[in-house]
């Protein structure tokens, strides 16, 4: 594969920044990757390990020269970092950012932006629940969405370049406008992340029922409970405190299916239960049909890493 970027700039060095590091290696896609986190404990790490081929102790350092930039920090601190790193951007340098959150980061990352420099926002549809610089690897993208949400006005050159990096970085590339990003993925992470929180919550403050039998037992849907529920606190807290609207929306028709649902088991109306529980087994064999999880039973895990 061919260089797409000179010169790359990781600001945030997490799983997400640390996985495209990887694929950009894989690939051979920049020149050079230069990174900065806010802590000299994970730029340490990250020179030690070897991610990035430099790493720098200020964002002005590490953005200057710079063909992309990307913001790989909790969507909560976009704004800070966008206006710190502005003022050192080179003119026809493109930013980018891998937030779960579009709206907000598009109304409060832009307007710091320079003239002459392309925004091009961008969520790969990917993770893991772990974080930190050791935690991401090359693969994280491979066959996964990423979603490329243009603001008014981006460069089309500019998105084709950040498509060329995404799909040589694995992934599989859309657009679509921000407000619908952010409604996607309230339904299909955001929403049932919160979930996850609150079931484990839920088993936690039960009292009838011990820790020990809590872990022991879990082996059914609440050991893949915990494992969402181990995501990283300040991003999970970000994308709820800035997808607001979307997830209240989302909440609120759970809700109210919940409580069909729970009228359903009160009043013993099997037929409800079972015409619901048959039309989300069919939203399960569409997921496995579009290549977007394996049909292995226990989710595949033992040959997957994450
Ligand atoms: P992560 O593993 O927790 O890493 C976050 C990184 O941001 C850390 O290196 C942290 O530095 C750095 N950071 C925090 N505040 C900073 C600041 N003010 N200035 C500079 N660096 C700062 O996070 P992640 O999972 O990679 O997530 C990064 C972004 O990707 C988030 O916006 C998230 O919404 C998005 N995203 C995450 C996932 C996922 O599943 N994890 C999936 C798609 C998109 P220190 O280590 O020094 O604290």
């Amino acid at each position: 594969m061919s260089v797409i970027y000179d010169r790359v700039a990781l600001i945030g060095l997490g799983l997400i920044a640390s996985s495209m590091f990887w694929a950009m290696k894989r690939g051979g896609l920049a020149k050079e990757v230069v990174g900065y986190a806010r802590s000299a404990e994970t730029r340490d790490t990250a020179r030690e390990i070897g991610l990035c081929d430099r790493v720098c102790d200020s964002i002005a350092e590490t953005v200057e020269g710079a063909d992309l930039i990307v913001l790989c920090v909790p969507v909560g601190v976009m704004a800070d970092v966008a206006a710190e790193m502005a003022p050192h951007l080179k003119t026809g340098a493109t930013v980018t950012d891998v937030g779960s959150v579009k709206v907000d980061v598009i109304q409060k990352v832009g307007p710091h932006l320079p003239e002459g420099v392309h925004f091009v926002p961008a969520h790969p549809l990917a993770g893991t629940e772990h974080s930190g610089p050791r935690s991401g690897f090359a693969e994280l993208f491979d066959n996964r969405w990423l979603l490329i949400v243009p603001v008014a006005g981006s460069d089309r050159a500019a998105v084709g370049r950040l498509r060329d990096l995404w799909e040589a970085m694995g992934a599989n590339v859309d657009e679509m406008d921000a407000e619908h990003h952010d409604l996607v993925v309230a339904v299909t992470s955001h929403a049932p992340h919160l979930i996850a929180y609150t079931m484990v919550g839920v088993a936690d403050d039960l009292r009838r029922v011990t820790d020990s039998e809590v872990i022991k037992y879990s082996a059914g849907g609440f050991r893949d409970f915990t494992r969402i529920a181990a995501s990283d606190p300040t991003m999970w807290r970000d994308v709820f405190l800035t997808n607001k609207e979307a997830t209240l929306e989302v909440l609120g028709r759970f809700t109210e299916e919940l409580f069909a649902l729970q009228r359903a088991i009160r009043q013993g109306d099997g037929e409800h239960l079972h015409a619901y529980f048959t039309r989300t087994r069919a939203i399960r064999r569409g997921i496995i049909e579009a290549g977007q999880d394996t049909d292995a039973p226990d989710f595949g895990r033992s040959g997957r890493k994450s």
